[in-house]
């Protein structure tokens, strides 16, 4: 991603050791801003901001944001992604899962307000559920069963984006909310449960890809790049938000199987298995406010970026 001049000196990153917040650390790097990358490691991991220990300017401080924090020094910039992630991981960590949405909220948006810095937070297409609008506007309220199992991702992303716009409204904290689409690419872990990293992983293995349902499920999946491009650009802006930031190019679930076969050329076939609670029938961003207010549309195209995550997993076939 090309270097261009950015308005931070000094950005905090909640879940900076994470799949997506290792590829912004790096793109703020990249930007010469400092960064101070704050995360438990309870699905990141060290490895993944081990290339970054040498570079200047950036530092880890492995802390539960649900635990009150400071940042010492200057701070004008707090991006909070800080949150599993993965259906797999917030169904194993439920109750990390909403309080890390919620206190951990709490405690990051106090760092923001305590520096006078601009807040982002990373929310998800998941607030609109299994919707009934398609595609998704960020006008759309969602369709969330608040006691499914999903819940404890979708209602502490609910809940996170209310006291995101409550800190911006009491305590003048200049606040934007993004709602990521579902991203994919290298360093996603290949035992994460989600759908790319398990098809690509199975696919490099020969096994058959475990398509749920009948695979007729919609999915809009975005490459990294894109989406941090995106958070950069909403980051960079006076928007509060919401924004969508996703791909709207949308695949069956059966189609992305089929494709990450043709593409890996594996002899895989696709097995079909059960099909998980609440698991949304289609999503799909609308991103016009993202094309007009941002100039931001995805760049990398599904094959492109599917292709480079597959040789990503070559060289890292994970554990
Ligand atoms: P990830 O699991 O790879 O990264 C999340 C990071 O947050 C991990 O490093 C984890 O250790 C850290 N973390 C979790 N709880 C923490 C806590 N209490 N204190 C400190 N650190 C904590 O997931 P990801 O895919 O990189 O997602 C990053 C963010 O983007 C999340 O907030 C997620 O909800 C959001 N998002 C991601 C996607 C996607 O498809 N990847 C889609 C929508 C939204
Ligand atoms: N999925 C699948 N096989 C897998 C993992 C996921 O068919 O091994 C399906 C899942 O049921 C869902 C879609 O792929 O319909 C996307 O799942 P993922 O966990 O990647 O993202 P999310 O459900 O959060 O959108």
């Amino acid at each position: 991603m090309a270097a261009t001049a950015t308005p931070w000196r000094r950005a905090v990153v909640t879940g900076g050791a994470g799949f997506v917040g290792s590829h912004l650390c790096s793109a703020l790097l990249d930007r010469d801003v400092e960064v101070v990358c704050v995360d438990d490691y309870c699905t990141g991991s060290a490895r993944n901001v081990d290339h970054l220990a040498e570079r200047p300017g950036f530092t880890v401080l492995r802390h539960d944001v649900a635990e009150p924090y400071r940042i010492d020094g200057p701070v004008d910039l707090v991006l909070h992604l800080a949150s599993p992630a993965s259906p797999a991981d917030y169904l194993r960590l439920p109750v990390h899962t909403l309080d890390t949405g919620s206190l951990g909220t709490r405690n990051t948006l106090m760092v923001a307000r305590e520096h006078g810095a601009r807040f982002l937070l990373a929310s998800t297409s998941e607030v609109y559920g299994d919707p009934l609008q398609h595609p998704q506007t960020e006008r759309y309220w969602g369709n969330v069963n608040p006691v499914g199992p999903r819940s404890v991702y979708d209602e502490a992303k609910r809940f996170a984006e209310a006291l995101t716009i409550a800190a911006g409204a009491a305590w003048g904290v200049d606040t934007a909310i993004v709602r990521l689409f579902n991203t994919y690419g290298p360093r996603m872990r290949a035992h994460d449960g989600r759908a790319v990293p398990t098809f690509i992983r199975q696919a490099l293995a020969g096994e058959p890809l475990t398509v749920t349902g009948d695979g007729d499920q919609t999915r809009s999946i975005t490459y990294v790049d894109d989406t941090v491009r995106g958070i950069l650009a909403l980051a960079a802006s006076d928007l509060a938000g919401p924004v969508n930031i996703g791909n709207p190019t949308e695949l069956t679930i059966a189609e992305l199987a089929q494709r990450i076969v043709t593409l890996t050329g594996s002899p895989s076939e696709l097995r079909f298995v059960a099909r998980p609670t609440d698991d949304p029938m289609v999503r799909r961003p609308d991103i016009t406010l993202a094309r007009g207010k941002l100039q931001w549309e995805p760049e990398v195209g599904v094959d492109e970026g599917l292709r480079r995550t597959i040789d990503w997993f070559r060289g890292n076939p994970g554990d």
